[in-house]
């Protein structure tokens, strides 16, 4: 059987207004994709490789259900079980990935980190490189252009014989760069062309979430969004932008932690998703990103939000709305909304921009990436979400925002953050759920009303704006403890909402994308 809590689902997005070249542009981009598909496999364990050949190879029993359900998965564990295997044989998944040697542990890792130099552990530490062994057994850190030769050589090609074919020159300068920072593993101008795009296509290839460095969120795993821009979509929420500073301004924290100059205003893109592929394809889907994670380029350049339309359409249909049915009391159900679930997604994206970034500890300057370790994924996913919320309600306040959204966003909310509870705890965004579903809850904003839960609008505001403060101040402060203390009191799963999520077994819990749209027609 395959995996029944994904839900295939076809992804199309309307080509119809590409000229020829630039059609020809993503058969190139689709190609280069599948590159990054099978370098995030290598990432993720170093024995994906051979094992799915094996799977590859056994064409009867169960061998064609095991194949789907690896690729689902990208590995031999299920990212919804706590990374339980469904293979035989297999080992623990491990948490380091392939980013570190196979016999060090965590501490070890550290422990050598810690005695290195500092430009030297900076290396190290950084998004681009693995951890090896030298010859005589002491580790090294190998650069992804050394130890993906091969691949980011023929990945490298694509772009420049994509960027030989577009008419749009900031698309071909981005792929140009890209194709370059692949050979010399320096992403800082090609982010900066990416920031920098203005165009029909809007392609993301490279490593770039560090989420599957377990251990210290490291490390950049491989992935690529090949996307086309939705145009009236883009335009209609451009004007958000226009709002970061004040609510930067605003924020719920101690005013020497705002950022007085944000700088560039962050771009925001509605694009239609072509092909997915590596991290951006595993498990659950991503349904918007807020790239590049390049503190550098983000001071210098901000970031840029996407939002990937046609996969959160998708995943509303089939998951949110039958995920409110269940959980959510009679009365609240009719509040959830498409445009509240947008809008809130679009929110988070622009708060992952907002809030402390570069921060300084004891007259140290560091990031709040850097500070946090492990604990970073989840609290930054939190504050993204709730920080999300807390702008919507003043953009709703102040007019800029519909009314609508307004009656219909913390019912949306709570709905969605059922769904994201089922990705399991061990995850960021679900961990960071759960911190904040605990919170409402301890705070009276949310109730359960005969096993249902239900909004109270009136407590939901304090409650969104105290969590906010909360988690912003400590990322200001880059304290490790208190980001530990908050994910080990609020990041748990509590016997009533257990109930709850067992009535949603045959809701699927995401959809499964197929790409069999006409990109290469
Ligand atoms: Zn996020």
């Amino acid at each position: 059987m395959p995996d029944p809590r994904f839900a295939p689902i076809e992804i199309s997005a309307d080509l119809s207004g590409l000229p020829e070249s630039e059609r020809a542009v993503l058969g190139k981009l689709v190609e280069a994709a599948r590159i990054m598909d099978a370098l995030f496999l290598r990432q993720v364990w170093a024995g994906n490789d051979a094992l799915l050949q094996t799977l590859a190879r056994d064409t009867r029993g169960t061998g064609p259900d095991l194949l789907h359900r690896f690729l689902l998965n990208k590995g031999p564990w299920s990212r919804l079980d706590h990374s339980a295997p469904f293979v035989s044989g297999v080992p623990r998944k491990p948490g380091g990935a392939n980013f570190y040697p196979i016999d060090m542990t965590r501490e070890e890792v550290q422990r050598w980190l810690d005695g290195l130099p500092e430009e030297a552990r900076n290396r190290a530490a950084g998004f681009f490189t693995v951890i090896r062994r030298h010859g005589n057994g002491s580790p090294v850190a190998v650069p992804y252009s050394q130890e993906y030769q091969p691949e980011l050589g023929m990945a490298a090609r694509l772009l420049r014989e994509a960027a030989q074919l577009t008419t749009q020159p900031t698309l071909s300068r981005f792929l140009r760069t890209r194709a370059d920072a692949f050979l010399s593993d320096d992403y800082y101008e090609s982010d900066v062309a990416w920031m920098e795009l203005e165009a029909s296509i809007e392609p993301v290839i490279g490593p770039y979430e560090v989420y599957e460095d377990e251990w210290f969120n490291f490390k950049a795993a491989f992935e690529a969004f090949i996307t086309v821009t939705d145009v009236a979509g883009t335009a209609n929420l451009r004007d958000f932008a226009g709002h970061l500073q004040s609510l930067e301004n605003a924020l719920p924290i101690d005013p020497r932690y705002r950022n007085p100059r944000l700088g560039t205003l962050t771009p925001i893109r509605v694009v239609n998703v072509v092909f997915t592929a590596g991290d951006a394809n595993r498990g659950v889907q991503t349904a918007a990103f807020n790239l590049p994670n390049d503190e550098r380029v983000i001071r210098e350049k901000g970031s840029k939000s996407v939002m990937l339309k046609n996969v959160q359409e998708a995943k509303f249909k089939t998951v949110l709305q039958p995920i409110a049915a269940r959980v959510l009391t009679p009365g609240a159900r009719p509040d959830v909304s498409f445009d509240a679930f947008f809008t809130h997604i679009l929110l988070h994206e622009l708060m992952h921009g907002l809030g402390p970034h570069d921060i300084s500890v004891a007259g140290r300057a560091t990031t709040v990436r850097r500070e946090l370790k492990d604990m970073y994924s989840a609290i930054e996913e939190a504050k993204a979400d709730i920080s999300g919320l807390w702008a919507l309600q003043r953009l709703v306040d102040s007019g800029h925002v519909p009314a609508a959204i307004g009656r219909s966003m913390y019912s949306t909310f709570l709905a969605s953050m059922f769904r994201s509870l089922r990705f399991g705890i061990n995850e960021a965004h679900g961990r960071g759920v759960a911190i904040q579903l605990n919170h409402f809850l301890d705070a009276g904003a949310v109730q359960l009303v005969d096993g249902h839960f239900v909004v109270r609008s009136d407590m939901m505001r304090r409650a969104v704006e105290l969590l906010t403060s909360e988690v912003m101040t400590l990322q200001a402060e880059g304290s490790y403890e208190k980001a530990e203390a908050l994910v080990a009191r609020l990041g748990v799963l509590r016997p009533e909402v257990q109930r709850a999520l067992a009535r949603l077994q045959d809701v699927p819990v995401d959809i499964e994308p197929q790409f069999k749209a006409a990109w290469a027609g």
